[in-house]
């Protein structure tokens, strides 16, 4: 019955799709991909060459790029050519440049072509921006993931301080607001709803209740 069935999550940055992926894969004994985890370590491969940005250069990398996910209990470990990279690829440099990085269009021709190869088999919940739209606009199940703007930076900046950090709000707001004006707004694959996802707004759910509105929904489709 689940041969073939993809579960597609985009939405915003902070919406807490990953998180909620996560959750639900597991539940639904599905495997898990995080496509901006993709991006990322395509953009910490870039500064790790100590050069400037390039829309040429970013698209060697991507296209040269061997990622890897290990899941790990509730870690998702990624590995960019045998090295590990789950926390690198979450630093501040990375999250400033992955807009940008995203943008390019070799760039995303060389990661969309992995996550169909990923995702071919089915039995996988997969997140990120373009996945109901570009990735797999067959998936059986959409949903489109959404929060305001604050509630998002709400959540990620409790996040930040449960690590140790001080968080100013509005610089994180704004952050948020840019990376998602940029994700909107370029040319190619950008972040939209599709027409056939669930619209759903989280802003006032906790984890538990999202997670079993996704699972409500898979059910009915699978
Ligand atoms: O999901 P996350 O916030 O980690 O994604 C990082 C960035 O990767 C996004 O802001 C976006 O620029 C890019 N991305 C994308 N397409 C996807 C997933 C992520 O362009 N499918």
């Amino acid at each position: 019955m689940e041969k073939g069935f993809v579960v597609a999550i985009d939405g915003p940055a902070g919406a807490g799709k990953s998180t909620i992926a996560k959750l639900a894969a597991g539940k639904l004994d599905f495997a898990y991909i995080d496509t901006g985890a993709m991006y990322r370590a395509v953009t910490w491969k870039l500064l790790q060459t100590g050069k400037t940005f390039s829309a040429e250069l970013a698209g060697k990398l991507a296209n040269e790029i061997n990622i890897e996910f290990r899941p790990e209990n509730a870690v998702n470990r990624v590995f960019v050519d045998g090295m590990e990279v789950t926390e690198a690829i979450r630093t501040a440099a990375v999250t400033g440049l992955v807009s940008k990085v995203a943008a390019v269009p070799d760039v995303r021709t060389a990661m969309v072509d992995q996550q169909r190869r990923m995702g071919n088999e089915g039995g996988i919940v997969m997140d990120g921006r373009d996945i109901g739209t570009v990735v797999f606009p067959q998936a059986q199940c959409k949903i489109f993931l959404t929060a305001t703007v604050e509630e998002r930076a709400r959540r990620r900046g409790k996040e930040l301080e449960a690590k140790g950090e001080t968080v100013d709000y509005q610089k994180l707001q704004a952050e948020i607001a840019l990376r998602d004006k940029q994700d909107s707004e370029r040319e190619v694959s950008p972040l939209r709803q599709a027409e056939d996802a669930v619209y759903l707004d989280t802003s006032d759910m906790n984890i538990e209740q999202v997670t079993n509105k996704i699972l409500e929904l898979v059910k009915e489709k699978l």
